[in-house]
């Protein structure tokens, strides 16, 4: 044993705790579909991802049910053995189908996905036009990436693990990127998120897919918190769009199951089925989190009105929280952040509306940019105008109105 090891650990807690960024785990129930504290208290949620409420959703948890009581409690292996099986596969050609792509492939989780994806993307051997791979062209496969400042932490692991070299543009400035693009040689990647999460804000697609497109760029784009909610029935914004060449989703957001995929072209996916060691050398998904995937497959599309409220919902909040003074940033989802500046200030921010009867976590540094601390809101189609105006009045009475700006 390293007594060191402890010690070392905690003096970098004690500095963490000292700059309120301490985080600590919380237990949480779900009873009769809705949220309540570990005393039992009943609280609103206004901060998890399941946004149209299907993880409590009565077919959702039947099928992932009756597939585990079929199938397995397992898929004891990874999908090259004998992990693979027709429901596997049945629900892959499902998601190519939702997201209207060749083909899709599911991986172990998004963070997953993102982190082993993008390095086997960017290093693909012989890359470079007309080059007869041999050890001194090696490396000319490589592409250099290009990644919005504002990417998921499992984006930036991913541009690291590769090691080819990522340039950050500034959120969602394309003439920065345009600048950046045009000052590279040879193999680009560009990687954004669709609706980015802490923020809730969206990427410009069809702009994107156009840049791509004139600097023979490939555009990998992360739909996290697009999949379920947004564009045509919820298929996500690349689909709405067309020409992104990678298409990245999870399903344990709006899907309310778990997991994750790839979606794109056939050649993508055998690619990665054959080069990708994060979707390799892992067990596959077991058969309730497919079931859960196919029956949420089933729901998603006919969800419409559920999508209409959500928005219709996430502005009111909006407009609730600019009437104070707080700055929504450029959230156009039900993703509403409430900036408020300090750490200590967020986080006694997000307990007085716990204590008003709303969950929100308060966002701290290094998820956020110092200095932006905030209260991520986020909304659920399954919120009944009574407890919407729950939720409005919780925030009226917790946020005190800001000075104008
Ligand atoms: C949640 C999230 C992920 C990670 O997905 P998991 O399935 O939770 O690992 C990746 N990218 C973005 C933008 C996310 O919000």
């Amino acid at each position: 044993m390293d007594a060191g090891l402890d010690a070392l650990l905690q003096s970098r807690l004690t500095a963490l705790s000292d700059a309120n960024r301490l985080r600590r785990l919380r237990p949480w129930h779900w009873q009769q579909g809705s949220l309540h504290d570990a005393d039992g208290r009943a609280l609103i949620d206004a901060s998890s991802n399941d946004y149209l409420g299907l993880s409590q959703h009565p077919l959702v948890k039947a099928r992932a049910a009756k597939w585990a009581e079929r199938h397995g409690a397992g898929a004891p292996a990874s999908r090259l053995v004998t992990g693979t099986r027709d429901i596997t596969l049945a629900v892959e050609e499902r998601l190519a189908d939702f997201k209207r792509c060749e083909a899709a492939l599911l991986f172990s989780t998004g963070f997953q996905a993102n982190a082993t994806v993008i390095p086997a993307l960017a290093k693909v051997p012989g890359g470079a036009p007309k080059v007869v791979q041999s050890k001194q062209s090696a490396g000319a496969g490589e592409a250099a990436i290009f990644s919005d400042a504002l990417n998921h932490a499992s984006i930036v692991h991913g541009c690291r693990l590769a090691r080819t070299g990522t340039q950050v543009f500034r959120h969602n400035d394309l003439d920065h990127l345009d600048q950046l693009l045009g000052q590279t040689q040879g193999r680009k990647l560009i990687v954004t998120e669709s609706v980015f999460s802490m923020d809730g804000d969206r990427a410009d697609l069809p702009a994107l897919v156009q840049l791509a497109e004139r600097h023979g760029a490939a555009l990998y784009v992360d739909e996290a918190h697009a999949t379920g909610v947004l564009g045509p029935q919820g298929r996500g914004l690349a689909a709405e769009c067309g020409g992104v060449d990678v298409v990245m989703g999870t399903l344990g957001k709006a899907f309310g199951a778990f997991g994750a995929y790839i979606a794109g072209s056939r050649a993508l996916i055998d690619y990665l089925v054959n080069r990708c060691p994060g979707f390799i050398y892992t067990t596959a998904l077991p058969p309730a989190v497919l079931g859960a995937v196919d029956a949420a497959l089933d729901l998603v599309p006919g969800m419409d009105e559920e999508r209409a409220r959500l928005a219709q919902n996430s502005q009111r909040l909006r407009d609730a929280l600019t009437r104070l003074n707080y700055d929504t940033l450029r959230s156009s989802t039900q993703i509403v952040p409430a900036v408020i500046g300090s750490e200590a200030d967020a986080l006694a921010a997000a307990q007085r509306l716990e204590d008003a009867g709303v969950l929100t976590v308060a966002i701290r540094p290094p998820t956020v940019a110092e200095g932006t601390s905030r209260l991520r809101l986020t909304l659920h189609s399954n919120l009944d105008e009574a407890g919407m105006q729950r939720l409005l009045d919780a925030v009226a009475a917790s946020l005190p109105p800001r000075p104008k700006a």
